[in-house]
């Protein structure tokens, strides 16, 4: 039996550090969890360290994440100035001027028992069909400009689709902050400046300017990059992915409009890495990320500010970043989250989505009679293979680029060809190309529809399905994926532009309890 890290039944005080998206999902979450036990929450704020002030591109499991904290869709999206997002669309990944969506949503409907994917490979390859996304009611509803929220019980997997929102992101730490506060969470505004350790090398005393102290039990660091905490008073270590993901920095700005707001999030490639745009009630994000060994920083400014001309809002700011997880993500009293956890570049949105998790796993495996190292080493492993799975899913997006135009793009793509990828995303790749078979990992947040989606957006499709998929007549496959088309059409047309339902249903109904 290991002994634990601190004495029994003495966790009753947390303290959160930082203010930023991390640590306002975590204290209205923690508190929520834990109302009418013991345990009391703290968040220590600095008043003179900004927030990094951008996140605003989401995945579906942020509704889940407010449904939970009793948050419904429509007032969230009229307190933070939110849009509908249905996925991601990838321009000029491939090659120039070539596109492709990868929707929250799955493919098409399995036949005669036999999968969608493997008759639609068949199709394929016999010209019968066209794209994954025509048959995924999520993409065509996206790239019609439409959006209408899904069905709560879908006819079929047809209709099966999940929906995220762009926000922003100081107003969804603010509606945070109020849920938080409102549930009896402790609010101290102050700059740490040291950190007190006991003997035993645990956190104890957070010391503020000003000469104010707060003592913990455990602590939650969300203080940002600088991981204040789990690398500032602990030294927990970095490793650092950049062999992997060459991008290190990124201009942004937001924008003033352009036309009508996407149901998605756009990301254009660019020479040395691609461009977000993120469309939100009352201007759009933007930021340009990229490789700062291939291109200058400067050169990259200009560009950025090029591609938004008048619209920019404000001038650009530089952010740089190195893609890497923290050693240990739990060390001692100390759990990282957010930034101070790790950052993958913000390609498929996941880091919001991996704060969700980590507050997950931090209420599962809660140490409320002490740190026992074995529930350390859970966390610690379960945090570090999402992370691992997240980042192969990133890679796969260079990994399979076509393009030719850059030494940036050329050295993404040798990179795999040189098989200097990790292997489980190696042998994930070598599998789909033999066998149209998605292999699924533990921990991975990304299902398989994702991973088709890009495969078949690179146009990286196996040669080879299931023997089953051949016992279907040609003329058979023809009509049913013709009739298939054809209900997700009816479906687009009826739905109304996502432009009027955000008028009609988000920015309406708060007209009317205004009024
Ligand atoms: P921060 O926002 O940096 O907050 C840190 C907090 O710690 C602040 O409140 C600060 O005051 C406090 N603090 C720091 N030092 C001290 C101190 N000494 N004393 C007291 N307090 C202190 N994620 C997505 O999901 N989708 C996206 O589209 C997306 N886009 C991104 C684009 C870029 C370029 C980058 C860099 C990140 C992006 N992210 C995205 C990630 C997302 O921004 C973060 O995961 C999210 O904002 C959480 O940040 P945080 O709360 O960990 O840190």
């Amino acid at each position: 039996m290991t002994r634990a890290l601190t004495s029994e039944q003495n966790i009753r005080r947390l303290v959160i550090v930082g203010g930023g998206t991390a640590g306002w999902m975590a204290a209205a979450s923690l508190q929520h969890h834990f109302s009418g036990t013991p345990l009391s929450i703290a968040v220590v704020e600095s008043p003179e360290i900004g927030t990094i002030g951008v996140g605003e591109a989401t995945t579906p499991t942020i509704r889940r994440f407010y449904q939970q904290l009793g948050l419904r869709d429509l007032p969230v999206m009229q307190a933070i100035g939110a849009t509908c997002k249905l996925g991601i669309q990838f321009n000029h990944w491939k090659a120039p001027n070539h596109s492709f969506f990868h929707p929250f949503s799955v493919f098409g409907q399995s036949l005669n028992g036999v999968d969608f994917l493997q008759y639609w490979l068949k199709a394929k390859s016999a010209g019968l069909a066209g794209e994954l996304s025509d048959f995924s009611l999520g993409a065509q509803l996206a790239l019609a400009g439409k959006f209408s929220p899904p069905a709560p019980k879908p006819a079929s997997t047809l209709s099966v689709y999940d929906w995220a929102l762009h926000l922003d992101a100081g107003r969804f730490a603010e509606l945070l902050r109020q849920h938080a506060l409102q549930g009896g969470v402790r609010h101290i505004q102050g700059t740490i400046e040291r950190v007190q350790k006991t003997d035993d090398g645990l956190v104890q005393t957070l010391h503020l300017r000003g000469g104010d102290t707060v003592d913990g039990d455990l602590f939650i660091d969300c203080s940002g990059f600088r991981g204040l905490l789990i690398e500032g008073a602990l030294e927990t270590g970095f490793e650092d992915w950049g062999q992997w993901l060459l991008c290190d920095a990124a201009w942004v700005a937001p924008s003033a409009r352009s036309g009508r707001a996407n149901p998605y999030t756009r990301v254009d490639a660019h020479g040395a890495g691609w461009q977000w745009n993120i469309p939100l009630q009352e201007r759009d994000g933007n930021g340009r990320v990229f490789a700062s060994r291939f291109l200058p920083d400067a050169q990259a400014q200009a560009e950025f500010a090029e591609s938004l001309g008048e619209r920019a809002l404000a001038e650009p700011r530089l952010i740089r970043f190195q893609p890497g997880i923290r050693k240990r993500a739990w060390n001692g009293n100390v759990i990282a989250l957010g930034l101070a956890a790790g950052f993958l570049e913000p390609l498929e949105s996941t880091s919001i989505a991996l704060i969700e998790t980590g507050i997950e796993r931090i209420k599962q495996l809660f140490p409320s009679r002490g740190i026992e190292p074995v529930i350390v080493d859970e966390f610690n492993q379960q945090t570090r293979l999402e992370y691992e799975r997240v980042r192969d899913f990133i890679i796969l997006h260079y990994a399979l680029n076509g393009r030719d135009d850059s030494d940036f793009w050329r050295e993404c793509r040798a990179m795999w060809l040189r098989g200097d990828v990790p292997e489980t995303l190696r042998s994930k790749i070598e599998l789909f190309k033999a066998r149209g078979y998605v292999k699924r990992y533990r921990w991975e947040m990304f299902q398989p529809a994702s991973w088709l989606a890009l495969f078949s957006g690179f146009d990286y499709l196996p040669e080879h399905w299931d023997l089953a998929a051949d016992r279907i007549p040609d003329p058979a496959l023809r009509s049913s994926l013709e009739s298939m088309q054809q209900s997700v059409r009816a479906a687009v047309t009826e739905a109304p532009d996502h432009d009027e339902f955000l008028a009609r249903y988000v920015l309406g109904a708060q007209q009317e309890s205004s009024t």
